[in-house]
């Protein structure tokens, strides 16, 4: 029987990207929190990606018994001393708005100088076993900002983000090569022997 494990998402996209790396590897199922008995979700309080990830995970593990890996992410701005951070889904307010998100972060470095508009994505990818491992990996993708939106692909602040060695924004990149060097990418990519290690025991 193939096994399942649970990625700690809603989002579909999140959810693919984690199956395209893991299919060349191993035979699971990735299933996400709609596709589970629906639970109480705390919220993300942590100061670091790192902590929230790590919630998140340890939360889908301890209400569905299933190996569960979560992730969280966000927008470093260096002109911004590294905000929006763990605030950046909600920077503009609650209502998770990626648009206003942007057009804040944008009012805000106005009056920037273009040579201290450095910024990068990162993510906080984590894994929890109902055996009692935890374990967090970092990702990063470091670029900087622009001062007018481009682009429909992605979403949140991809827009605004052109990644080191590239033209075009985050937003104009095809999905695969964007997963190639997102911070996504790179944490799930990190955490895979881990997981892998954690299934192998299982079997
Ligand atoms: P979460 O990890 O799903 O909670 O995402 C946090 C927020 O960070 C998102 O709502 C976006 O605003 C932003 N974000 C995270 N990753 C990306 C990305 O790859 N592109 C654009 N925005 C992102």
């Amino acid at each position: 029987m193939t096994r399942q494990i649970l990625l700690a998402t809603r989002n579909a996209k999140k959810l693919d990207e984690l199956r395209r790396i893991l299919a060349p590897q191993v035979d699971v199922e990735v299933i996400g929190l709609d596709q589970v008995s629906p639970f109480d979700e705390v919220p993300e309080t942590g100061a670091t990606f790192a902590e929230n990830a790590l919630i998140k995970a340890v939360e889908g593990v301890e209400h569905t018994g299933l190996i569960t890996v979560a992730d969280d992410s966000g927008l470093a701005v260096e002109a911004l001393n590294q905000m929006p951070g763990v605030l950046s889904a909600r920077w503009s307010g609650k209502a998770k708005d990626d648009e206003k998100n942007l057009r804040l972060v944008l009012e805000q470095v106005a009056d920037v100088p273009d040579e201290r508009l450095g910024a990068a994505f990162i993510c906080a990818a984590a894994l929890a076993t109902p055996d009692g491992v935890r374990h967090v990996e970092e990702g990063r993708m470091a670029g900087r900002l622009i001062r007018e939106p481009r682009g429909s692909n992605g979403f949140g602040y991809d827009p605004i983000f052109v990644p080191d060695g590239y033209e075009l924004t985050s937003a104009e990149m095809e999905s695969a090569d964007k997963d190639a060097i997102s911070h996504r990418g790179r944490a799930l990519r990190a955490l895979l022997p881990h997981l892998l290690a954690v299934l192998d025991h299982r079997t």
